[in-house]
């Protein structure tokens, strides 16, 4: 079911109307199989062949510990069916309502919580506390991750009476509001101590996700606007990406709604141009392969990296705005969106992309994430990555990661792939941490955020039960 650490989210306000779009969807949309399987790419996208619900995923999941295999099929179970989705949509959007009395208060009510916290908040978040989160990142890494990618629930939460771009209501000085005494203002100050605590809670090789939007009105209004943020902006971005050199974390800046992304992406190229000054990239911008102008983006990204001579950080989504952005600026079809995205993935990885890679113009230096749920263009990649490997040609160094508590298929099935060097892909999953309250109105976003991935969970939950069943099967044969 599930998230996705995406959306600005200035508030919980949008979860009744969205969730009438999901019911609909849900209603109205029978199955994700529905969705087009990856064609053959007119960019030349290798095609891998789709497997089959149950038919080769048991031994996927052979890895996966009992427990988290029960709750896996329990989840999936209830997203895959839609009389059991829509009432617990219904209940998710009940709860993250704010001021709830304490019956329905998912922190003060010690049973709710309980009961949320073994079924849902385990299944895609972290942990409550830093001893909780350091504990799942270590589990993960024990079944194979290479490591984890953290975001903090709460630095995306802004006033929940949002009316304007800033995040205020209308009629509020933003610099009245904001500033916490003459010389800082509270929300970027509030922001910067958030991110470094969640910095704390991972380790070395692990990726730090960051929402700029989250750090409040004038930061908002400044990247409604087109501009990039105040200087007590950049230094607190400073502070967070000296800080994560010295730990060996990286930064991913996340893709947010048009509303911001022009300057948001700005802001990354900014980070990109001062830190990424080796071969590898400490900061990733992400790149949403939906928008019909994003080839441009990535292309004018290239130029900037080629003169400037440093390495770019390219993250790939597809993107999770679908919902509230203009159609208009999205590609017509899924199936466009598809192309866009495999061909970005695979010109990176062939070093061949939108004029780069010749002998005029050689492909500048460049770090890819292949960041997906889509089972057909993550194989498709890392086939592609592994054939250029074997055969000398050249390529760029490749991530890849899914959602805590998404798409493990995909996650499990590309750890069991070996490499030249017989050690799997790196994989990472994506996670957010922060209190029961502060990450149930996350939980319901993403839940109507992924609507696909949401009707997918049925294929997965039919190999989670075929694997539970295999099981169960050898337990009694002993
Ligand atoms: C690790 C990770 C990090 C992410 N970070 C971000 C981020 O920073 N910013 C962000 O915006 N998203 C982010 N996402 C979410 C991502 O953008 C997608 O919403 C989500 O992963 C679903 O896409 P998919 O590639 O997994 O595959 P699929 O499930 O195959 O694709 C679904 C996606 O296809 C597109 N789509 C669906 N229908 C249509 C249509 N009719 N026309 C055109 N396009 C269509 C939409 O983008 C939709 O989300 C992230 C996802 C992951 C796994």
């Amino acid at each position: 079911m599930f998230l996705s650490p995406f959306r600005p989210v200035s508030s919980r306000t949008g979860s009744i109307n969205s969730l009438k779009v999901i019911c609909f969807q849900v209603r109205s949309n029978t199955s994700v199989t529905s969705l087009p399987k990856t064609p053959a790419s007119k960019n030349g996208a290798s095609q891998v062949e789709t497997t089959k619900p149950g038919a080769t995923m048991p031994s996927t999941f052979s890895s996966m510990p009992t427990g988290m295999l029960v709750r896996s099929l329990f989840i999936s179970g209830i997203s895959s069916n839609r009389y059991l989705l829509i009432p617990a949509l219904r209940l998710l959007s009940f709860l993250s309502k704010p001021d709830r009395s304490y019956l329905f208060n998912v922190d003060r009510n010690i049973f709710l919580h309980s009961i949320l916290k073994k079924t849902v908040y385990d299944q895609f978040c972290a942990g409550e506390t830093l001893e909780e989160t350091n504990a799942c990142v270590q589990k993960f890494k024990k079944l194979g991750f290479k490591g984890f990618i953290l975001t903090y629930a709460k630095e995306v939460v802004l006033d929940q009476k949002t009316k304007d771009a800033s995040g205020l209501e209308e009629g509020v000085d933003i610099a009245i509001e904001t500033k916490v005494s003459d010389k800082k203002d509270k929300y970027i100050e509030n922001w910067r101590t958030g991110t470094l605590q969640t910095m704390d809670q991972v380790g070395q090789g692990d990726i730090l996700a960051i929402k700029i939007s989250g750090a409040g009105p004038s930061v908002t209004k400044d990247l409604a606007n087109g501009k990039l943020p105040s200087a007590e902006m950049f230094a607190a971005l400073d502070e967070l990406a000296s800080q994560a050199k010295t730990r060996g974390i990286r930064i991913i800046v996340d893709a947010e709604s048009q509303h911001f992304q022009a300057a948001i992406a700005a802001t990354a190229l900014e980070l990109m141009r001062k830190y990424n000054r080796g071969n590898e990239a400490l900061i990733y911008n992400t790149y949403q392969a939906y928008l019909k102008s994003t080839p441009s983006v990535v292309q004018y990204h290239l130029s900037e990296a080629e003169k400037g001579g440093f390495t770019l950080g390219l993250k790939v989504v597809r993107g999770a705005y679908i919902l509230s952005e203009q159609r208009s600026l999205i590609h017509d079809t899924k199936h466009d969106t598809d192309d866009a995205y495999n061909s970005i993935v695979q010109g990176a990885l062939r070093r061949q992309y939108s004029g780069f890679g010749t002998a005029a113009r050689p492909f500048p230096s460049l770090n890819l994430l292949v960041a997906s749920h889509n089972r057909d263009s993550v194989l498709a990649a890392h086939r592609l990555h592994q054939d250029r490997v074997k055969a000398g040609l050249a390529t760029v160094p490749v991530i890849y990661a899914q959602l805590h508590g998404m798409s493990d298929e995909v996650s499990f099935s590309l750890l069991r792939e070996n490499g030249e060097d017989g050690s799997p892909p790196a994989v990472y999953k994506c996670s957010t941490w922060g209190t029961m309250g502060e990450c149930v109105g996350y939980l319901l976003r993403r839940a109507v955020e992924n609507r696909d991935a949401v009707l997918r969970t049925k294929d997965e939950f039919l190999a989670l039960r075929k694997e539970m069943a295999r099981r169960i099967r050898a337990r009694i044969h002993f």
